[in-house]
């Protein structure tokens, strides 16, 4: 008799833990285990909802305020983050919304970095104002930073983003490079109207000398974007197809890496990747927790609610029972998403909770 996927999963739960792993003897750091063995070190923390792009994807008419913006502040933040350190938690993804629209985003930059046991301090921007801030946020410890990039083509960046802002959001990507910043990757939507060999060329030849990675992202279907999602998804199979008959071959992965797939290329500095969300084991690897703007836990992009934490983040909050409540949530976390299936959750668009 075959076990649905329902008993499977209560099954699997059963067994989430609290991992304490031992060697020689001595305690190493604690960490995060779910019911069916994955091992969450990375947290992706939004840090707003609001943003000042109208993606066609995400918010094609901006941003709409729909109750009092009330988003963590730098000190609620700093316990946060600090009890997930505590729980073996390395990299912390700064997200939103577009997080640089925060006045105070490189004091969170900086207060993150200091956070004992916090080595990767990243963010994910839309670029707007990278070329005024990153100085700052390179100053502050950033180690990864994340452009959305979705055309080099400036009109096609305009169409897509409402802003006809493509050069300065270069200037800035540039001047991460010549800062060292150790991480620079650009993230661009794969989208149907643009998905071809001249975009991809036109990405390859970006990277030929500069040390990025262009990770092209399978459009996802969000509560809000059905239609444009049936006009616009292509599967990443497009993508692949012309790297391999290009001769890009695919890295071996860093333990910390998201489930984008890179390819590099003896003829050039930076690499080309593929996220596919639909693909199979796709969550497999699942290696990230979700925290909101307004302090609730996500334990999928993809799930229903979310568990408030925010009256335990306050100055004189329970440090142990923050603790206690995320450990206890993980038993919760599903094998995976249902996106396959035209399941969303609630959620409408990617800027509500971070991308
Ligand atoms: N505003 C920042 C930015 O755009 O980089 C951070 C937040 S944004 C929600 C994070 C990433 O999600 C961006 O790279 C964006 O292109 C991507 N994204 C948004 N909606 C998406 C969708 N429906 N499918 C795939 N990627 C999406
Ligand atoms: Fe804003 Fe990022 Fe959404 Fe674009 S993808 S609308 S920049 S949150």
């Amino acid at each position: 008799m075959q076990l649905s996927h329902f008993q499977r999963d209560q099954d699997r739960r059963s067994g989430a833990r609290h991992a304490a792993d031992r060697t020689g003897g001595s305690t190493k750091t604690p960490g995060l285990v779910d019911g069916f063995g994955r091992r969450f070190q990375y947290l992706r923390l939004s840090v707003t909802e609001v943003c000042n792009f109208r993606c066609t994807y995400c918010l094609p008419d901006g941003y709409q305020k729909t109750a009092a913006p009330s988003f963590l502040t730098v000190g609620e933040i700093a316990r946060l983050v600090e009890t997930f350190a505590t729980l073996g938690v390395e990299k912390v993804r700064l997200t939103g919304g577009e997080p640089s629209v925060r006045r105070d985003i490189g004091e969170i930059i900086r207060q993150v970095r200091a956070t004992p046991g916090v080595g990767k301090v990243a963010i994910t921007t839309n670029g707007w104002n990278l070329a005024r801030r990153i100085d700052d946020w390179s100053a502050g410890g950033l180690t990864n930073l994340n452009v959305s990039v979705d055309s080099l083509e400036p009109d096609a960046f305009h169409r897509i983003t409402g802003h006809d802002r493509l050069a300065a959001v270069m200037a800035g990507l540039d001047r991460a490079l010549e800062l060292d910043v150790p991480s620079v990757k650009i993230n661009a939507v794969l989208l149907k109207s643009a998905a071809g060999a001249a975009q991809f060329a036109r990405f390859a030849e970006f990277v030929r000398d500069r040390p990025v990675a262009v990770r092209f992202i399978e459009l996802m279907r969000t509560g809000d974007n059905a239609d444009y999602f049936d006009a616009q998804h292509v599967g990443g199979e497009v993508l692949r197809s012309w790297l391999e008959a290009g001769g890009w071959t695919p890295r071996v992965r860093d333990r910390d890496d998201g489930p984008a797939v890179e390819y590099v290329h003896p003829d050039y500095a930076g690499r080309m990747g593929l996220i596919a969300p639909y693909g199979a084991g796709f969550c497999d690897g699942c290696n990230r927790l979700r925290v909101t703007a307004r302090g609730k836990l996500r334990l999928c992009l993809f799930g229903e609610g979310g568990l408030d934490l925010r009256d335990l983040l306050t100055g004189d909050g329970d440090r142990a029972a923050l603790h206690a409540r995320i450990v206890g949530a993980l038993g919760g976390k599903a094998a995976g998403h249902r996106l396959a299936e035209g399941l969303t959750g609630d959620m409408q668009r990617l800027a509500q909770l971070g991308g």
